[in-house]
């Protein structure tokens, strides 16, 4: 008997035949994520419902050698969920329960497989939110947000999802079952190995559930759209915003070809009536629209905007997000993109965006390259849509080719070549461009003290 079958064998011992499922839909279903550039292999999918069946079943993969792949929405995009090479997938959606709240510690327990938009959507009677938002939480879940520390739209205000979370459940390869830091907000007491999990790509543990720390839920936001001349003209009106007003909760651009993805892809009009090179979105909390106007006054006489509108009502709102929320699903439907996630520190990014475009300009010569991002936090998309006329080969060859010379312009302004997708299997390429060699081995060290036969999502991080 392979040692597979055995495996199966044993699990069917304790998890009912609904919750493992080998038929070939499944099996390309799930072992897929939103990166959709990497081809699906998958041997079986196994959907625990409690933090104690995860625990019988890496145990029993542990002692016969079999390959676990964590999953969570798998909305990733750098093909950290995805199996490749025969691995069992270990889908934490059935880990969905929400609650309890508590309203006067801020905080909440959620499964793994809780939508990230349904915590929101509970936490909102209370007041409160779980601040870690971006266009896929309808999809994504609380385990793969924090096995990503998935940053977002609102992550100058509120930070990236590390600070969001208080304590793990996790289990490691052997089977044990973990609780690290309980609910506790003080707790110095050695190393802290949440916050070594959270980031770790589902390479260390398998998360089933968590403590999440909650923001209240701001009283009111204003939404503005602008068009810029350009980007040196986006970041001067950044500068002067993060000045004027202290409640900025997003500041998101996407240039003209992004937008005119959108307005496309969505069959809706342009938001302002002036193009521009670029446009930015922003987003300011807990102030009024008339305090919003009177300053924003100011800051449009220095003649940095080329058009503007102000969300009126709650649908605008709405709308104005759409044009960038829609931005990554517009590109991506139906087509093969080679995608870039790449940060700068935010006073170096006039410099780096002028570099890059010539750069992309000389390199890849009409090609479809979109440039998008959470630009004020640094962090910039770079999405390349396969010409038409391309085979994909030549396509993937071209674009793996010219990411070379984009990791050197990176490193040079101390970078980061992936600034919230993770590394997964799709980037592994480009880690050392951004760690060192001694970090690498610090790294690779952490991994075999947590999983030493090297079992748990292999192949991601690290070859
Ligand atoms: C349209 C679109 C927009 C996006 N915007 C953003 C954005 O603004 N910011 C951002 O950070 N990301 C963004 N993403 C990427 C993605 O949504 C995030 O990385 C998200 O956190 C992944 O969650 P998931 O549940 O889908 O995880 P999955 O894709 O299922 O998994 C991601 C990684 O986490 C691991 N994992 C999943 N669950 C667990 C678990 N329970 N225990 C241990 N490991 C686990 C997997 O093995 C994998 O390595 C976007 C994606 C799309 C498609």
């Amino acid at each position: 008997m392979k040692k597979l079958d055995k495996f199966l064998t044993e699990v069917g011992g304790f998890l009912p035949a609904e919750q493992v499922r080998t038929d070939p839909d499944s099996l390309s279903y799930h072992a897929q994520d939103w990166s959709r550039v990497l081809t699906p292999n998958a041997s079986a999918i196994l959907f625990p419902a409690s933090t104690e069946e995860v625990s019988k079943i890496l145990k029993s993969a542990n002692e016969h050698r079999i390959d676990i792949v964590p999953s969570g929405g798998r909305t990733g995009l750098s093909g950290g969920a995805v199996a490749t090479r025969g691995e069992v997938v270990l889908s934490l959606t059935k880990l969905n329960h929400i609650g309890p709240i508590h309203e006067g510690a801020l905080t909440l327990q959620a499964g793994a497989g809780a939508i990230t938009e349904a915590v929101h959507k509970f936490c909102e009677p209370h007041g409160l939110t779980w601040p870690v938002d971006f266009a896929s939480k309808g999809s994504s879940t609380v385990g793969g947000n924090i096995a990503t520390n998935a940053g977002g739209i609102r992550v100058i205000r509120y930070g990236n999802t590390r600070n969001w979370v208080l304590g793990l459940t996790l289990v490691t390869m052997d089977g044990t079952i973990h609780t690290f830091n309980s609910e506790l907000e003080k707790n110095n007491t050695g190393y802290d190995l949440r916050q070594l999990m959270i980031g770790s790509e589902g390479t260390l543990g398998v998360i089933t559930e968590a403590t999440l720390k909650l923001a209240p839920l701001p009283k009111e936001t204003q939404v503005l759209f602008f068009s810029l001349k350009g980007f040196p003209e986006l970041i001067g009106f950044f500068n002067a915003c993060r000045k004027t007003f202290p409640e900025l909760s997003a500041f998101e651009c996407l240039d003209h070809k992004s937008l005119e993805s959108v307005t496309e892809h969505f069959k809706i009009p342009f938001p302002v009536e002036t193009a521009g090179e670029v446009y930015a979105l922003m987003e300011v909390e807990n102030t009024s629209l008339s305090s919003l106007e009177a300053r924003l006054e100011k800051i449009l006489e220095d003649g940095l905007i080329l058009d503007a509108v102000i969300a009126q009502n709650e649908r605008e709102k709405k709308s104005l997000w759409q044009y960038r929320e829609g931005v990554a699903e517009s590109i991506l439907h139906g087509s093969l993109v080679h995608q870039e996630d790449v940060s700068v520190p935010v006073a170096k990014l006039p410099e780096f965006y002028s570099t890059i475009l010539k750069r992309y300009q000389d390199a890849l010569p009409g090609w479809p390259v979109y440039f998008f991002g959470h630009i004020g936090d640094g962090n910039l998309h770079i999405f390349i849509k396969k010409p038409e006329t391309m085979g994909h080969f030549e396509f993937q060859e071209s674009a793996r080719k010219s990411d070379h010379e984009l990791f050197e312009i990176l490193k040079h302004h101390k970078g980061s070549v992936s600034a919230e997708h993770g590394i997964g299997l799709l980037k592994r390429h480009a880690l050392h461009f951004t760690r060192s060699g001694p970090e690498l081995e610090i790294m690779k060290g952490i991994k075999k003290t947590f999983d030493p036969n090297g079992l748990l999502n292999p192949g991601k991080i690290f070859s």
